[in-house]
């Protein structure tokens, strides 16, 4: 670790294939904190690319020594290059930011300001969201209405990662070990006061979303078996249900059986093995989550793996 004095601004961005986002990202974060002035820097993640990123991003750090580039060993997906962004940063306050300019990072100024007047942390609040199809507009809204419904920690519908946190917050993030990160969920577990700055989402100024249909599903269920035992406690419920049936099921036989009818067994036998079948292989499914993600992190194996780092005043 470097005993240098922090900088007084991180800005930490993950980046996966965003090789035409990259240089007018560099030149819009570079205005604002010129604009902002004091010590800063960026620290970009290459997280795998597949493109001339980590090229680009090179470059820049030999150019501007504000710059640091990151580069991980393959791709760790979206939340765990971030995390990776964040533990090489050094500033005092870290904004977390994508690298497609979705959010625009001149709101840094405002954040600064409601820093200043004591927040802990300042999240970006999504009022509009240009250039995105219907479906993942839909899909969100359902998505933070669903895990608003199933946890007690607050976290703010309509809001991504995008954030200026002060160093306390970052320190108390990084010494969270789970693997299966929802980072805005856990930044609002920490508490503190944390405010909103609401703001229109823009379009992706290149490239395409980095976030195909499986990725989305795979992030909602870490969110969710995250910050929510709700799954595992509805197996329950649901078998309490099922096994009142049953009992309804065995009550009526029983009755038929006393008065002599024969009962027409075949179908409802059929319908009772189908349905109980069913409900079965959902609950063990449920369960195989949360053992899978025990499992996962009981290996305890590094979050993230940095091949080269280059740049920054070290
Ligand atoms: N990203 C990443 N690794 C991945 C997927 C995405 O580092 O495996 C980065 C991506 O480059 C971008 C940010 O995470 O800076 C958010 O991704 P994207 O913009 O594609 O998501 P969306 O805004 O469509 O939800
Ligand atoms: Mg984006």
């Amino acid at each position: 670790m470097s005993s240098a004095p922090r900088p007084a601004v991180s800005v930490v961005a993950p980046c996966f294939n965003e090789q035409d986002a990259l240089p007018e990202f560099l030149r819009r974060v570079c205005a604002v904190l010129d604009g902002i002035g004091g010590t800063s820097e960026v620290v970009l993640v290459d997280d795998g690319s597949r493109d001339r990123t980590w090229d680009v991003m090179a470059e820049a750090a030999a150019r501007d020594p504000r710059i640091v580039a990151v580069r991980l060993m393959r791709n760790h997906g979206h939340q765990l290059a971030l995390t990776a962004g964040l533990s090489v940063c050094r500033g005092e306050r870290i904004l977390i930011i994508d690298a497609d300019l979705q959010d625009p990072p001149e709101l840094l100024v405002d954040m600064m300001k409601m820093i200043d007047e004591g927040a802990d942390v300042v999240y970006g609040q999504r009022r509009q969201r240009d250039g995105e199809s219907l479906f993942k507009r839909a899909t969100a809204a359902a998505f933070y209405r669903l895990i608003g419904r199933l946890t007690d920690v607050q976290i703010p519908p309509d809001a991504g990662d995008f954030r200026l946190i002060t160093r306390r917050v970052l320190d108390l993030l990084l010494a969270m070990p789970e693997r299966h990160r929802f980072i805005r969920g856990m930044v609002a577990w920490i508490g503190g006061r944390q405010v909103p700055l609401v703001y229109d989402r823009h379009a992706r100024v290149a490239g395409e979303s980095k976030y195909p249909l499986a990725k989305m599903v795979r992030f909602a269920a870490d969110a969710i078996t995250s910050f929510s035992v709700v799954p595992l406690m509805a197996s329950m419920t649901i078998g309490w249900i099922m096994a009142g049936l049953g009992f309804a099921f065995f009550l009526y036989s029983i009755v038929g059986w006393i008065n002599g009818h024969t009962l027409p067994g075949w179908t409802s036998l059929m319908a009772a093995v189908g349905l109980l079948g069913g409900m079965q292989f959902l609950m063990l499914g449920i369960i195989g989550a949360y053992l899978g993600r025990l499992y996962d992190q009981s290996k305890g194996r590094p979050l993230f793996m940095i091949r080269d780092i280059v740049g920054g005043q070290k």
